[in-house]
């Protein structure tokens, strides 16, 4: 239904001509954790946000995310228009798998070594145009990036260093250094300073502290609603810097979001069972060994089998162990990934041979100490879980230059906004997996 509508819309509206050195802009903020239905709950006080919906451009179910729906996988979709299974990224970090060893995680990567096709801003940089990307993750070591403050452990030793300089000098490193509280602001005022001074052709901002707020309380909860307010005067500020850069009504907004969140109460610990079946050891705090590991990502655990002697007798006892069990609701083979957008372990290295799908209400831990497969808690929030969940829906508002007024869709997928930005901006993508949303955008004149 949705690609007739496209193809019909497509005789109405047109796309921007392409063209170098382009007067147009593009700003994307995503506000982690920001679940869909936040935008018509009136509990959420979002003036800016839903002024720029009323102004453009909306959903009925929000935007649909990629598998796992965890944050630098579906940061690095937004920017490429690609699914994990292509762009590579499925974690927030690297996983390194070891013969007969529990899998390994690190995060102070740099682009190259995570994301395996060019991102927007190289696209952009190879025609000509500028960028700029604030706590955005998978950038670091970018030679496309205009202005770059990555999202990566030690962030100030891969920062541009023009821009570090500036943040030093205007107080926003102190302030980010300070602690978690004030980083949110840091950046956004960063990203407000960047607009001003350099008018980049693309800007991409992710701001955190929602998603640790509905992590440590839950979604729907009065804290969660406070930080959402205060993202949303945010959000007013990034606009307000297009007004001062006199770049306002050439501006185009995404204001989207990585993942929704879900509450829970009860935790699956799958690393305790392979432990009591005696597929992994534990010898004092660690993981001794192991032919089969779960790293937990919040909704979903990432089972590696790490013999390939006995691979097939392995899956077949995690399919014992957990099939049908308390909250589990599916346990996934590399034969169901490309179903989830997930890539093929023998193409992957760092992919699992098999996924554990938790349900609504449970999450999936990684202990492997104590007893119990379950163990309840007082309610905290996740994400991660397959991305048909609902709940797992984000936020999607396109609004400004280019974009038709009052528009609304079902639903878009998030791998359309990379396609719908580099068109607005004039450079169309070569081979996304989603489309550009013609029905958005107004007729040129
Ligand atoms: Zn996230």
């Amino acid at each position: 239904m949705l690609r007739f509508l496209a193809l019909a819309a497509l005789a109405t509206a047109t796309v921007a001509p392409a063209s170098a050195g382009s007067d147009r802009h593009v700003v994307l903020i995503s506000l982690d954790g920001f679940p869909a239905r936040y935008l018509d709950d009136p509990e959420v006080s979002l003036p800016v946000i839903r002024g720029l919906r009323d102004a453009g451009a909306c959903t009925a179910e929000g935007m649909h995310v990629s598998n796992p729906s965890v944050t630098w996988p579906n940061h690095t979709t937004l920017v490429t228009g690609v699914p994990p299974a292509t762009h590579g990224v499925i974690y927030n970090g690297v996983l390194t798998r070891a013969a007969g060893k529990p899998t390994t995680s690190a995060a102070e990567r740099r682009q190259s070594e995570l994301a395996r096709v060019p991102l927007l801003f190289d696209v952009l940089k190879a025609k000509g145009l500028t960028s700029a990307a604030i706590n955005w993750p998978c950038t670091s070591g970018s030679e496309s990036i205009d202005d770059n403050w990555p999202d990566v452990p030690k962030t100030f030793t891969y920062t541009t260093p023009r821009l570090k300089e500036e943040l030093e000098k205007s107080g926003l490193l102190k302030k980010f250094e300070a602690g978690a509280a004030g980083r949110d602001e840091a950046w956004a005022e960063g990203t407000a300073h960047v607009i001003r001074e350099r008018k980049p052709n693309f800007i991409a901002l992710h701001l955190l502290e929602l998603d640790s707020t509905h992590h440590q309380h839950g979604p729907e909860t009065s804290q969660g609603r406070e930080v959402a307010a205060k993202l949303d005067a945010l959000v007013g500020k990034v606009v307000k810097a297009t007004e001062d850069a006199g770049i306002r009504d050439k501006t185009t907004f995404f204001i989207v979001a990585d993942h929704g969140f879900i509450a829970n109460t009860k935790t699956i610990r799958p690393n305790i069972a392979l432990r009591d079946a005696k597929l992994l050891a534990v010898a004092g705090d660690k993981v001794e060994s192991a032919r089969a590991y779960v790293v937990p990502e919040g909704g979903i655990g990432l089972v590696y089998l790490t013999d390939p002697a006995t691979k097939e007798e392995d899956r077949k006892a995690v399919h014992g162990l957990f099939d049908g069990v308390e909250g589990v609701a599916a346990v996934l083979d590399p034969a169901d990934f490309p179903r989830y957008g997930l890539p093929d372990p023998d193409g992957h290295p760092g992919m699992a041979d098999m996924v554990i799908a938790a349900k609504d209400g449970y999450s999936v831990g990684g202990a492997f100490k104590g007893d119990g497969l379950i163990q309840e808690h007082a309610p905290k929030g996740t994400h991660g879980y397959l991305s048909t969940e609902p709940k797992m829906n984000a936020l999607f508002v396109a609004s400004g230059a280019g974009i038709k007024p009052g528009s609304k869709l079902p639903s878009v997928e998030n791998l359309d906004v990379a396609p719908t930005a580099a068109s607005l901006l004039g450079v169309p993508l070569e081979k996304p997996a989603g489309r550009v949303l013609t029905e958005i955008l107004a007729e040129s004149k």
